[in-house]
C-alpha cells in the first residue's frame, strides 16, 4: 500500500499580530490507500482546516503535504488544480448539489470541467450512480431527492473518475442516523477499493466505521486509536471473514 496522503509536521496560522490564529499545528499524518480515517474533536480544533490543507484548497503555513507521494508545494499552480479535479474528491455537510442539474448531470460535471466528452461523462456518472444504487433517481434534480439520496449522490461525484483522496468534512451532519449509516457504509466501501478516505464527524458512532481516529485539540493532534468496535466489526464477524 502507498500513502495517498501525507501530512509531516504541517501548520496553519491565520491572520498575524494579536489576531493570529493557529488553526493546525505540527500535525503529523499518513493515510493509505485502502484506509478511512475519522477525524474528531472540538469545534474549533483545526478539523476542517486540515481537510482543506490535505486538498490543497488551502495552502499549509510550514511543514509538507504529499498527495499520492508528491509534494504540493512543488507543483505548478496547474499541476495542482489538475490534480485537485483528479485525484481528490470532496464531500460537503450540506451537499454543495447544482440545483439546476440532474443527480447525472451532477456527477459528470467534473469529468466534463476535465475536458471529457459529453458522452463518456455521462456514462462513466450512471456507473458512479448505479454502483450507489441511484440508477433509477439519476434523472431527478436534488430538491427531488431525500437528503440521503442527495448525500449519496455528492458521494458518486467525488469519487467519479480516477480519484486516489476523500475528504469528508460532516458528510452525515445534515442526515438521520438511518441515513448517516448508509452513508458511512458507503463511504467504508469506496475506501476499500484503494480510495484513501479521511473524514470529519462529531459521531462516535460514526467514527467506529474508520479504521483509525485522529482526535484533535487546539490545532494539535492529541491521539490517534483504532476506534472501539462498532457496527464494521459485527458485519465482520457476521460474514466469517
Ligand atoms: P473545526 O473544523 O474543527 O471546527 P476549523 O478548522 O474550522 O475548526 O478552525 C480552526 C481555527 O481556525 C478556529 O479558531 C477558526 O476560527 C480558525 N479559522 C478557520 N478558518 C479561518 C479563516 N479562513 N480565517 C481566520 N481564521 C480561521
Ligand atoms: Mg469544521
Amino acid at each position: 500500500m502507498t500513502a495517498q496522503l501525507e501530512l509531516r509536521q504541517v501548520s496553519k496560522v491565520y491572520g498575524s499580530g494579536p489576531t493570529e490564529v493557529r488553526a493546525l499545528d505540527r500535525a503529523d499524518l499518513i493515510v493509505e490507500g485502502g484506509e478511512l480515517v475519522a477525524v474528531m474533536g472540538p469545534s474549533g480544533s483545526g478539523k476542517s482546516t486540515l481537510l482543506t490543507i490535505a486538498g490543497s484548497l488551502e495552502e499549509a503555513s510550514s511543514g509538507e503535504v504529499l498527495v499520492a507521494g508528491t509534494e504540493v508545494s512543488g507543483m505548478s499552480g496547474n499541476d495542482r488544480a489538475r490534480m485537485r479535479r483528479r485525484a481528490i474528491g470532496y464531500v460537503f455537510q450540506d451537499f454543495n448539489l447544482l440545483v439546476g442539474l440532474t443527480a447525472v448531470e451532477n456527477v459528470a460535471l467534473p469529468l466534463e470541467l476535465d475536458g471529457v466528452r459529453a458522452g463518456t461523462a455521462r456514462k462513466t456518472a450512471m456507473r458512479a450512480l448505479d454502483e450507489l444504487g441511484l440508477s433509477a433517481r439519476a434523472g431527478r434534480y436534488p430538491d427531488e431527492l431525500s437528503g440521503g439520496e442527495r448525500q449519496r449522490v455528492a458521494i458518486a461525484r467525488a469519487v467519479v473518475g480516477d480519484r486516489q483522496l476523500l475528504l469528508a468534512d460532516e458528510p452525515t451532519g445534515a442526515l438521520d442516523s438511518v441515513n448517516g449509516e448508509a452513508v458511512m457504509r458507503l463511504l467504508r466501501a469506496t475506501c476499500r477499493e484503494g480510495i484513501a478516505g479521511v473524514m470529519v464527524t462529531h459521531d462516535a458512532q460514526l467514527a467506529s466505521w474508520a479504521d483509525r481516529v485522529v482526535f484533535l485539540r487546539d490545532g494539535h493532534i492529541v491521539d490517534q486509536t483504532a476506534p472501539p468496535a462498532g457496527p464494521e466489526s459485527l458485519l465482520v464477524t457476521e460474514t466469517g471473514r
